[in-house]
């Protein structure tokens, strides 16, 4: 696929084949459909009718789970839950409208006025706002320490309520060793979350690792399509019970039926994107490490934390510096191929300048643990011909330098 390979081996995770190859199978079938279609078809109803009274009332008691309002249950977006269940080794999993509807309801259901939370440094952005401008309302205080000193993570755990991961982070891509912390938290009896949208259900299951819950910004490579905006969070019956019964159903950010059903015929290719999106920006990256305008690489796959071992595979969004002689603005007004935009894990390649981005949230860099540098660039490495991308790289770090 490449004209030169990388520069670099990189070993394959031990486990990475058969994790590609059980999910490539489990994502082209489904069962157990009326009719038997081959695709979940779309249940566009707000609700459902009972035949008889008692059905009504064994549906109200909890006896029988049925559809009875598409604000709570729909069959389709069922179809999309039970397989991210599926892929993510969980009792359960429910569906959002957007990544931010999934953290939001996690979060707030589970934690209560006077808890602390304890999350890791670098999570995403509106994951931070919502932290800093909402939460304080509610009573909840939150720290920030940097989960890559796992140490420094078990030593702020007691008191926390909830210790919030990403592995790896945005923007700069830290990463966390789940294992540790996840052992470390249970045992002081401390909720951990992850936001896994990075690395999606296919290269890490933070559940079988001794995490509680998982999240995903579906609107990236689960949907892959930049067509949807969804999230969803996955775990044991009882933590997903409790955001059932509160925040999801009466805060009322529930997933769509047609979106559930874009994201479902999305996740039937995601085994064949993700090693494409993978290849490509390592590629991209290996060259840009060996660029003399290129001061610093951020991608997992060039890290030795030990935040790695979890991670089957790596995906199409890493960052980079550039050394003062580089004119950001022009670099970025110079791409062709790489379109200036937020969001990522779609066909189509991205990128967003630090130096723009942090106008968006001025307090992030306010608390200097935060500090990304304003020479830092982020990529999404879509499915193009990568010898285009890099091409296109090229040219614009040519005509950007002062
Ligand atoms: C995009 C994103 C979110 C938010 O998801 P939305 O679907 O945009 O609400 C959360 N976490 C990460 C890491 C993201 O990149």
């Amino acid at each position: 696929m490449f004209e030169s390979p990388p520069s670099f081996a990189v070993p394959a995770h031990p486990a990475r084949a058969k994790r590609l190859a059980e999910v490539a199978t489990l994502l082209a079938h489904d069962e157990d459909l009326p009719l038997d279609p081959v695709v979940p078809p779309i249940y566009q109803t707000s609700l459902f009718t009972f035949r008889r009274y008692q059905d009504m009332e064994e549906a109200f008691s909890g006896q029988v789970r049925r559809p009875v309002y598409s604000r709570g249950d729909n069959p389709t977006t069922m179809e999309f839950e039970k397989r991210i269940a599926q892929l993510e080794g969980a009792e359960e999993s429910r569906a959002f409208s957007s990544g931010m509807g999934a953290i939001s309801a996690t979060v707030l259901a589970l934690l209560r006025s006077g808890d602390r939370l304890l999350a890791v440094r670098h999570i995403y952005s509106d994951t931070f706002r919502l932290f800093q401008r909402l939460l304080p309302k509610f009573g909840i205080m939150v720290d920030y320490v940097d989960g890559t000193d796992t140490e420094a993570v078990i030593r702020s755990l007691p008191t926390a309520s909830m210790l919030f991961l990403e592995s790896p982070t945005s923007m700069v891509f830290e990463l966390q060793d789940l294992p540790k912390l996840a052992a470390a938290a249970r045992a002081q009896g401390v909720v951990t979350v992850l936001d896994n949208s990075w690395a999606t259900p296919v290269f890490q299951q933070p559940l079988l690792h001794g995490v509680d819950l998982v999240l995903h910004s579906a609107s990236k490579y689960i949907g892959g399509h930049s067509d949807t905006v969804a999230g969803v969070v996955s775990g044991s019956a009882a933590l997903i019970q409790q955001i059932n019964q509160t925040t999801y159903s009466m805060f009322g950010a529930k997933l769509s039926p047609f979106e559930a059903w874009l994201l479902l015929r999305g996740l039937r290719t995601l085994t064949l994107r993700l090693p494409r999106h993978e290849a490509s920006a390592l590629a991209i990256a290996d060259r840009l490490r060996q660029h003399p305008l290129v001061d610093r690489i951020h991608h997992p796959t060039f890290s030795n934390h030990p935040g790695r071992a979890t991670l089957l595979g790596s995906t199409g969004l890493f960052s980079f510096e550039v050394d003062e002689s580089v004119d950001v603005p022009g670099f970025i007004d110079a791409l062709k191929l790489f379109r200036i935009g937020v969001s990522w894990g779609g066909h189509e390649s991205l990128v967003v300048p630090a130096m723009a981005s942090l106008h968006q949230t001025p307090d992030y860099n306010a608390l200097a643990r935060f500090s990304v540098s304003p020479r830092l660039i982020r990529l999404h490495v879509g499915l193009e011909d990568v010898e285009s991308l890099w091409s296109d790289l090229e040219q614009a770090l040519t005509q950007a330098t002062l």
